[in-house]
């Protein structure tokens, strides 16, 4: 017989910016606990669903959701999220996420199963064995609203594709980071690191990066436009610089540098720039929605049928619980989009969301830089797991 849920103790944690949110401690009746925690974003997209004060979310959890699912039978995800959905989006995605995943969790444990290999096993539909681990996209430097400078993109993005193991590219990422620390001090900028574990200094012309990231490349003999690429997370949304601008400034950057990722390119209602973009790039460019789409299928499915975009963040906090970020995921796989699942910038150390990836078979995850500890939790998790199923296979 399966375990059910026994109790519970939900509690107020603070997020690596400075700001409340919510843990909880999930006790089943075999004595089995588990805990998670949740994140939050800084520049959300404007159809997420909301979240609510953290001591709002103990509240609710403790004297309106506990004597809802206390004896609530586990390894019935589906059925526990739809009650969770019950309460409506007024009890906040916070609140509801922090007890799918704490479910999810507890969950797994009762079979005695890691939780990526209980999320392949019971959730997904794919039947495979085998992990093909994720294209990891390093958040270098930061700007726009997740650092105090005067940057206008959120994210400066590096992406190895060593095509070896996840160990290597990773491995290749942190050469990187520490080079351009060194690069930076030679150029008499800042090493300040900002919400996302990302370098943050003032430059006048947000291109200008990108040099500074070759050199970083190039002092530890990695070449950017064969082993190493770029990305940039605009988020448009919070830029305020007028579409036409953004434009030439994306064909610039593309002229001189290895792009092959954009994120976020254009405000959410700028559509046909999107379009324009869309039909210009090449098919190895990816052009992403993530505030266009918040993990939302409905969304994704009609912006993949526009031809908006051909890839997607998944960011579970954005629409509230394991099941519909599945949904979301499977909808995008149909739409044969490219699929990143995402951390926010105000973190936890929680690294569900990296065993979660690996599952769902994702091709990118973005968890920040390789440097904070609720940041490289996430990618640890995924280098013990692929160190783990190595020696598995040897063992056998
Ligand atoms: C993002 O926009 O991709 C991001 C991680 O930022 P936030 O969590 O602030 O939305
Ligand atoms: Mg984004």
């Amino acid at each position: 017989m399966s375990s059910r849920i026994k109790n519970l103790f939900p509690r107020v944690i603070i997020n690596s910016r400075c700001e409340k949110t919510i843990e909880i401690d999930l006790i089943s009746d075999n004595w089995e606990k588990v805990t998670a925690s949740v994140p939050s974003g800084k520049s959300k997209g404007k159809k997420e669903i909301v979240e609510v004060k953290a001591d709002k979310a103990v509240n609710l959890i403790e004297n309106k959701i506990f004597s809802k699912i206390k004896g609530f039978e586990l390894c019935q995800q589906i059925k526990f999220d739809q009650l969770l959905n019950e309460y409506g989006d007024n009890v906040g995605s916070n609140t509801k996420l922090v007890l799918s995943i704490a479910y999810l969790k507890l969950s797994s444990l009762s079979l005695s199963l890691e939780n990526y290999a209980y999320i392949r096993h019971y959730l997904t539909k794919i039947h495979k064995s085998f992990y093909h681990f994720p294209t990891p996209y390093f958040n270098m430097v930061n700007g726009g609203v997740h650092a105090n400078n005067n940057l206008g993109f959120q994210e400066f993005l590096v992406i190895p594709k060593l095509k070896a193991s996840f160990k290597e590219n990773y491995w290749s990422a942190v050469e990187i980071y520490q080079s351009l620390k060194l690069v930076l001090i030679k150029s008499g900028l800042g090493t300040t690191i900002a919400d996302e574990g990302g370098y943050s200094f003032d430059l006048k012309d947000d291109t200008k990066v990108f040099d500074l990231l070759k050199i970083a490349c190039t002092e530890k003999s990695l070449v950017p436009g064969k082993e190493i690429f770029f990305g940039i997370d605009a988020s448009a949304d919070n830029l305020h610089k007028s579409a036409d601008n953004l434009t030439s400034t994306y064909e610039k950057i593309m002229a001189n540098y290895p792009l092959v990722y954009l994120e976020d390119p254009y405000s959410e209602n700028d559509f046909k720039y999107w379009l324009a973009i869309m039909s210009k790039k090449n098919h190895n460019f990816l052009i992403v929605g993530d505030d266009l789409t918040v993990t939302n299928s409905q969304y994704i499915n009609q912006y993949a049928q526009q031809k908006l975009i051909n890839g997607v963040i998944i960011k579970p906090n954005q629409i509230g619980t394991i099941t519909q970020t599945l949904e979301a995921i499977e909808t995008a796989k149909k739409n044969h989009l490219k699929i990143i699942v995402s951390h926010r910038s105000g973190e936890t150390n929680d690294d569900f969301i990296a065993d979660f990836a690996l599952a769902v078979e994702a091709d990118g995850v973005k968890f920040g830089a390789p440097a904070r500890g609720e940041r490289v939790a996430k990618y640890n998790r995924l280098l013990k797991i692929e160190d783990n199923l190595i020696n598995q296979t040897n063992n056998n």
